[in-house]
């Protein structure tokens, strides 16, 4: 099997990549390097079934591959409002690219769609069914309604020509090989708490998220790419265990073992207040539940940032 991973040396993308790898796929690589970096795939490098492609999925491509994972998309705020029209381009013209090259070539394509597409919900905690809140016009919008769109798109092309098409809608994920400078919020806090600095929060810290640890995601992700033909999803991966960021941030500091603060910041526009997936159908569907429970998780990407800060041994 050939597979391509557009946006392959991020975060999730290089886990991906290493799994497929293990799991006997030829895996083609496919980056900008915008947000991801070389070193995450470094140690796939000279692996006989593995290629990287320095490559901008905003200009077309012609490859030939049984399947297309999609997640090329800067994830971070920080990242994705830096140059938003890029952003908006590369969920729409990127996913045109990509749904056109899995047309003519006949692969099955999965996007990694995300909980932005429910905005700052009304209903908690979120179903698939849900349509979401989303403002159209604020600063999160390029990366919100650039998702909401490749949702579309996906639909469009599996009704109008018959693309085989796989959507997960994946809530906040952190683990190993997340950048110092990645921007969200684990990185930000585990970062500044092994440093000993302010940990900074955004508003009243009382906002929630659910986090999930990055192997169960990528597990997620591909037991919804053989899933049955024609379940299109939308499915929720995430883990539905629910933090305020203080609870978070006293989580890090802990760990951390270091002497830290926090800080409190003005909110963020349009931050959403409430994120909580409904796991119920990635259950019965893909028989999948996450299985790292936070204070799990944690420990090994304090670990990685130890490591990433020269700090480990201490
Ligand atoms: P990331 O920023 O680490 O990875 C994105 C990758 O895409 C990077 O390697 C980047 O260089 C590449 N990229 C960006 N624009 C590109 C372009 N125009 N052409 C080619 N490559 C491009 O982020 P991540 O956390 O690994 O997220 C991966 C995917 O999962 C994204 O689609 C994101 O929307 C989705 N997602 C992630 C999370 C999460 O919490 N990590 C949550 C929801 C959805
Ligand atoms: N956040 C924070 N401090 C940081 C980074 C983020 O308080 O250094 C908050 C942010 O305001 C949001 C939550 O943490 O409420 C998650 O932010 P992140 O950027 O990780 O992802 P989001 O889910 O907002 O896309």
């Amino acid at each position: 099997m050939r597979t391509l991973v557009t946006g392959g040396a991020g975060f999730l993308g290089s886990h991906l990549c290493e799994r497929l790898l293990n799991d006997g796929h030829e895996v083609i690589c496919l980056d900008n390097f915008f947000s991801g970096r070389r070193a995450n795939v470094r140690h796939l490098i000279g692996n006989s079934n593995f290629e990287i492609v320095r490559h901008d999925i905003v200009e077309p491509i012609l490859l030939e591959v049984d399947r297309i994972y999609h997640l090329a998309c800067p994830a971070s705020p920080v990242h994705y409002q830096y140059n938003p029209v890029k952003t908006i381009k590369t969920s729409v013209m990127g996913s045109i690219n990509m749904l056109g090259l899995a047309k003519r070539v006949h692969a099955r394509i999965l996007l990694t769609s995300t909980s932005e597409v429910y905005g700052d919900p009304e209903q908690h905690p979120q179903t698939e069914s849900y349509w979401g809140h989303v403002n159209p016009i604020g600063v999160r919008s390029c990366y919100d309604e650039g998702k909401r769109v490749a949702e579309c798109l996906m639909m469009d092309y599996h009704r109008q020509n018959n693309v085989d098409v796989k959507i997960v809608r994946i809530f906040n994920t952190y683990g190993p090989r997340m950048a110092i400078s990645d921007g969200r919020v684990v990185s930000n806090f585990c970062v500044a708490a092994l440093k000993g600095e302010k940990l900074p929060i955004y508003g009243d810290g009382q906002q929630t998220r659910s986090f999930a640890f990055v192997s169960d995601i990528i597990d997620a992700i591909m037991r919804m790419m053989d899933s049955e033909e024609g379940f299109t999803g939308p499915v929720n991966i995430g883990n539905p265990d629910e933090f305020t960021i203080l609870d978070l941030a006293k989580l890090a500091m802990e760990f951390a073992g270091a002497a830290a603060d926090i800080e409190f910041l003005p909110p963020r526009p349009d931050d959403p207040i409430r994120r909580r997936p409904d796991i119920a159908l990635a259950r019965r569907v893909l028989g999948w539940e996450p299985r790292t429970k936070l204070r799990e998780g944690l420990k090994i990407t304090m670990d990685h940032f130890r490591r990433e800060l020269g700090l480990a041994g201490r």
